[in-house]
């Protein structure tokens, strides 16, 4: 597996779990979280205070020669955030095709009370106050971790239905990976 160096704290890292950056052909920064953009990359740790600190130390300028462009935390960090949230929302979609979801608070109340391998619950944003703490005492019960994200209009479009406020996934390597991504997202948008 490929290593990089962070270009904030200079930890050396498997590229993997590190954050891309690219420059545009218009000689700006861009977050390349899928790792699949062309052109030189430089990287940091998956972590608010080291995208911060490349920024305040000019690290970006540094290292690409072409940069026109000088970037801010703020815009790094919403653009990082988007595609994080982008890429959680690609995996639930592939969970509900493949078939590992279960979604609705009922059901998935139902399903987690009965212990039948639930892995991952995701609660939605704008989901009533009374519900959601029902949902995590069951959840908690069961060892199962509980997430806020995106609101029930979005998560029901996940799920190819109309909202949908509580979603939770079977025990799989996608769930998993999820669970991965979503610790990832809450590190970056400071919720952790
Ligand atoms: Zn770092």
């Amino acid at each position: 597996m490929p290593q990089r160096s962070c270009i904030a704290c200079r930890k050396v890292l498997d590229q993997s779990i590190l954050v891309r950056y690219v420059l545009s052909p218009q000689g700006e920064v861009l977050v390349d979280y899928g790792q699949k953009l062309p052109g030189r990359g430089g990287y940091t740790c998956c972590d608010i205070t080291c995208l911060e600190t490349a920024v305040k130390r000019s690290q970006f300028k540094r290292i690409f020669t072409g940069l026109s462009v000088a970037p801010t935390c703020q815009g790094l960090k919403e653009d990082l955030v988007r595609q994080v949230r982008q890429r959680i929302a690609n995996l639930v979609g592939m969970a509900r095709k493949s078939g590992v979801v279960v979604s609705g608070s009922r059901l998935v109340m139902t399903e987690l009370g009965r212990d039948s391998g639930l892995s991952l619950v995701l609660l939605s944003e704008d989901l009533s106050a009374t519900i959601a703490s029902k949902v995590k005492s069951i959840a908690e019960s069961r060892g199962v971790p509980c997430y806020v994200i995106f609101d029930k209009g979005y998560l029901g479009q996940l799920m190819g239905k109309g909202e949908r406020s509580v979603v939770a996934l079977s025990s799989s390597p996608l769930a998993e990976t999820i669970n991965d991504e979503i610790l990832r997202y809450k590190q970056i948008a400071g919720e952790a």
